[in-house]
């Protein structure tokens, strides 16, 4: 294990990472994949916890745009990263990894709920966990809650495997001279507006020095940055 740069991993994926080509909803082919790029990573002994976001489903901040209470809208939203959280647990059971869904609401027919300490000793234990439902309050989102779990269950690092493979400086998708960054600071990417995670995530992450990287999900980056190699965006202090 002495070729792993980050032990103890907090890997956020958004909703959209399950959901492929058709953009909404939960793609089962897509799961596969992604979840063979997350055993490919538990395989090397790092211990993983995953936080994964809601927006295939239902996204609360649009959703009250168009009427709903804020607080109503919100909750479906957590609900709807429970189902992604459900989805990625059955895909990594038949790649024969074992899990356990923590869920910050409690829904206990069908996760067990969020215990900080127990939380830890499904690590210890080689078990991947997936924190569902956020951070369990409306007006957060699953970034923050990455930033939130990631600090509290002690990463080395937090990895947000996106469609992109790190953070441009305008759109890459728009612009075909967007500039990536090999590394940013908390500042500047504050400063800036900088699409890595939302502001309470990134201070958050700042306040308990806790690296954030933002690199593709496919392609085997995850797990290039976990063994210490180039790949992505590092966000940290300067
Ligand atoms: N959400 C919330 N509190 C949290 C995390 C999530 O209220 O701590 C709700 C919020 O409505 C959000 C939705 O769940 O829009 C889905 O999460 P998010 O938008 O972060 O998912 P992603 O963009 O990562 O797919």
């Amino acid at each position: 294990m002495s070729e792993l740069k980050y032990r103890r991993v907090l890997l956020k994926l958004s909703g959209e990472a399950l959901a492929g080509e058709k953009g909404s909803g939960i793609d089962p082919d897509t799961v596969q994949l992604i979840c063979k790029e997350i055993a490919d990573v538990a395989r090397l002994g790092v211990q993983l916890a995953l936080v994964i976001g809601g927006g295939n489903i239902f996204r609360g901040l649009s959703t009250s745009a168009k009427g709903m209470d804020r607080s109503n809208a919100d909750y479906i939203g957590m609900l709807a990263t429970v189902m992604n959280a459900v989805a990625v647990q059955d895909a990594l059971e038949k790649m024969d990894c074992p899990t356990r869904v923590l869920s910050a609401i409690d829904i206990r027919e069908l996760c067990e709920p969020y215990i900080h300490r127990r939380a830890i000793r499904h690590m210890e234990k080689g078990r991947i966990i997936i924190c569902a439902a956020g951070t369990g309050n409306p007006y957060f989102t699953t970034d923050t809650a990455a930033a939130l779990r990631g600090t509290e269950l002690k990463c080395d690092a937090i990895i947000k495997a996106t469609k992109v493979d790190g953070v441009y400086d305008k759109d890459p998708m728009k612009h075909s001279d967007a500039v990536r960054f090999d590394e940013l600071s908390y500042d500047e990417t504050l400063r800036r507006h900088l699409k890595v995670m939302d502001a309470t995530a990134i201070t958050l992450a700042q306040e308990n020095s806790v690296p954030v990287i933002v690199c593709s999900m496919f392609g085997g980056h995850i797990k290039r940055v976990v063994c210490g190699e180039a790949a992505g965006t590092i966000v940290k202090g300067e």
